[in-house]
């Protein structure tokens, strides 16, 4: 789960990393009151959006009066951002942070990630701050630094310490340098992050080691744990669909495509995305329907795929273990029968009850194209979308 940088930055100065001074604003008169209270000369108006790469793309503004705050703040809110981690589509600009404005000297970048090669979380580190770490992982990768952090143990100050001297922090910052990490690992290793993101840390005029920006990114698995973290959620931010099929438990991950897809079991749903990508198409999304679906889940599942303007087919591939074919039927029935259905349908079905499921879908008198296996079933929805 993502939250908002002006929320991590919370997090983290209860944990002693130094952020400037900010506020959240959800209107234009908030903002300018939330920079007649910070009081500084210069304020930044920053959009708060799940999606880096807002400075590009027109989202940081410097501010410096009230004025131009007022006017950045007009200008970026209900905007539609649209940066490189958006999508084309971009995204609608509805909350801000009012900043005080930052004396930059230098930017850094820091960063924590779970290492699945080492089965450990690693800092990472680079003097190339400001610019994506991807590009520096491209053109220049012997200027990112990395420590394996032992989780019997944490991260040690001397590994601090070591990728503060590797990236050139002025000697006499190095103390703070290390205070900064220290308190950002343990926010990490606290709230089950997945990923921790200072970009850029600053070295102020004044001599300060700063949080510019942070990006937080929690593991959704442990947040039963953190209803602190809950709290953060900002359902605006995330897909519709998916939020409409959590709350029938079903696991559903939007994607780009044009097939939606209609599976049970989480490796079916895999290779079911596989073998339309094998034969040309493009899924339209994960679907996993689970062992214990009912009528009315598959039902929710049909019409979440529906609701995708870009679904131009449907292909259901279910084995019916635990779960029955007539269930699976009984609910593309229903579901078409509540939302109508215009584009074509292939559906695979194999296992329990098949016969049942079958005669089912037969007698409905729907438009079905059926398929005999899983590679017959691809290949004819492929064929039908185009
Ligand atoms: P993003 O990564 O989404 O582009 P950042 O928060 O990193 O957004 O901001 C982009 C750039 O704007 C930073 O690299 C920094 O140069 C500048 N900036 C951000 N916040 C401040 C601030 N409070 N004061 C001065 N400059 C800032
Ligand atoms: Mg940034």
């Amino acid at each position: 789960m993502n939250i908002h940088e002006y929320q991590g930055k919370e997090l983290l100065r209860k944990y002693g990393v130094l952020v400037p001074n900010g506020r959240v604003a959800f209107s234009v008169d908030e903002a300018v009151e939330a920079a007649k209270e910070l009081g500084t000369e210069v304020v930044v108006v920053k959009a708060q959006i799940h999606a880096g790469g807002r400075g590009k793309a027109g989202g940081v503004k410097v501010a410096k009066n009230l004025d131009e705050a007022r006017a950045y703040a007009g200008e970026i809110l209900g905007k539609t951002l649209v940066t490189h981690q958006t999508g084309p589509e971009g995204k609608e600009v509805k909350r801000l942070l009012i900043e005080e404005g930052c004396d930059i000297k230098k930017e850094y970048y820091i960063g924590l990630v779970l290492d699945s090669a080492t089965s450990s979380v690693v800092l990472m580190a680079s003097e190339e701050g400001g610019t994506e770490i991807e590009e520096v992982a491209e053109n220049s990768p012997e200027k990112i630094f990395k420590e394996v952090i032992d989780p019997a143990v944490g991260l040690q100050g001397y590994q601090a310490r070591r990728i503060a001297f590797n990236i050139n922090i002025p000697r006499e910052l190095v103390g703070q340098a290390v205070k900064f990490m220290m308190g950002l690992y343990q926010v990490f290793v606290d709230k089950d992050c997945s990923i921790a993101e200072i970009n850029p840390l600053v070295v102020t005029g004044d001599g300060k080691i700063m949080a510019l920006d942070a990006k937080l990114n929690f593991d959704a698995n442990a947040l039963y744990r953190h209803k602190d973290i809950i709290e953060y959620r900002d359902l605006d931010e995330e897909d519709a669909k998916e939020i409409e099929a959590s709350k029938y438990d079903l696991s559903y991950i939007s994607l780009d495509g044009n097939i939606g897809c209609m599976v049970n079991g989480a490796g079916l749903a895999m290779s079911t995305m596989d073998i339309i990508k094998h034969y040309g198409g493009d899924p339209a999304n994960f679907l996993d329907v689970g062992g214990s679906a009912t009528a009315e889940k598959v039902t929710e599942a049909f019409k979440i795929i529906l609701s995708d303007q870009n679904v131009k087919g449907i292909f259901v591939n279910i084995f019916g273990g635990i779960m029955k074919c007539d269930i699976i039927a009984e609910g593309v029935v229903e579901a078409t029968k509540q939302v109508g259905i215009t584009i074509p349908l292939v559906v695979r079905l194999e296992g329990t009850n098949v016969d049942l499921g079958k005669k089912i879908l037969n007698d409905s008198g729907l438009n079905i194209t059926s398929a005999e296996s899983m590679a017959d079933g691809a290949q004819k929805i492929v064929s039908l979308v185009g």
